[in-house]
């Protein structure tokens, strides 16, 4: 379990980070907290020529207002992020579901923009951002650009970031006291999801029911037409694609998919605290 050979370089902006980029195309890899690139690096599933270490890049860690929104640096971990008293207050459901992520060790390291980036249909931050909207702003050696979030996640492992761009940060409304909640189903505590729901304001987002995290569109048409919660949830597996593994085949995914819909729109509708 030990990586291929590679060059490692520590750019100390973002500036600098991109032309490195650059310099190297595909064959470098960034890294920011390590916790999702070294373990495929190790496995040999990614053998990057070159390292960009941007964990040391200062000012990329942040959570403020600005506006309507709360912008998130994309080096931020998610030990930060679940403590932020700024999270807390406008966008609640981002501190709550970052305290859900792995272990202690991994929210320490881990970073909202590694688990953006990364694109695994199974990992918590991107449902919850996807339940929220908002955008990524990435930058490249061309400037700046903002995609939103419905449109960043293409696939497994597969992102709408090019080549030679980073993620900068991410933007999300302030949902201040509007319901949220966040369900999480796993077999053992510390794990990635098997399934989870995330519900804000009537918008639902799915873990690990598709290549990518999924909205769950056909119960979210149902609640806007009048439906109730119980009605709008039986349908939340509806044009999703679960896999299947030794922790669950694919009936019991769709069956988990409906059931955790259900409880996170009850507790959605029960107030702004009601999965804390
Ligand atoms: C034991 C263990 C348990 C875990 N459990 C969970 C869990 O329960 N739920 C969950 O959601 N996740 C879990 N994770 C994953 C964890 O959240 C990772 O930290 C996260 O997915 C990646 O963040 P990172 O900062 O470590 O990214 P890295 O590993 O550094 O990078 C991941 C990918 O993102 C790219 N990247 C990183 N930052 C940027 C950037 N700013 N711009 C462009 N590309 C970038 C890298 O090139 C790489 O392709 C777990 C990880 C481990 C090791």
């Amino acid at each position: 379990m030990i990586p291929g050979p590679f060059d490692y370089v520590r750019p100390t902006s973002v500036e600098e980070a991109i032309a490195a980029l650059v310099e190297h195309g595909d064959d470098a890899k960034v890294m920011a907290g390590g916790h999702s690139l070294l373990p495929i690096m190790k496995l040999r599933l990614a053998m990057p020529a070159v390292v960009i270490d941007i964990s040391r890049i200062p000012g990329m860690s942040y959570v403020r207002v600005e506006g309507d929104e709360v912008a998130i640096g994309a080096g931020t971990r998610h030990h930060q992020l679940e403590h932020d008293e700024v999270a807390r207050a406008e966008v609640p459901i981002l501190p709550y579901t970052a305290s859900q992520v792995g272990d202690p060790q991994v929210r320490h390291r881990g970073t909202i923009g590694g688990t953006v980036a990364h694109s695994d249909p199974a990992s918590d931050l991107p449902t919850a951002l996807l339940a929220l909207g908002g955008t990524v702003v990435v930058q490249g050696p061309n400037g700046r650009r903002s995609i939103p979030v419905t449109e960043f996640w293409q696939g497994f492992f597969e992102t709408a970031l090019a080549e030679d761009e980073l993620i900068i940060e991410i933007r999300v409304p302030r949902t201040g006291s509007a319901g949220w909640a966040y369900e999480k189903f796993t077999r053992r505590a510390n794990d990635w999801p098997i399934v989870a729901a995330a519900a804000v304001d009537g918008r639902v987002a799915l873990a690990n029911m598709a290549g990518t995290v999924v909205r769950a569109t056909a119960t979210e048409e149902a609640l806007a037409r009048g439906a109730s919660i119980a009605e709008a949830a039986a349908l939340a597996d509806q044009g999703t694609s679960p896999g299947a593994d030794m922790h669950a085949d694919q009936e019991y995914r769709r069956h988990l998919a409906r059931l955790l819909t259900r409880r996170a729109l009850e507790k959605a509708a029960g107030g702004a605290a009601a999965a804390a």
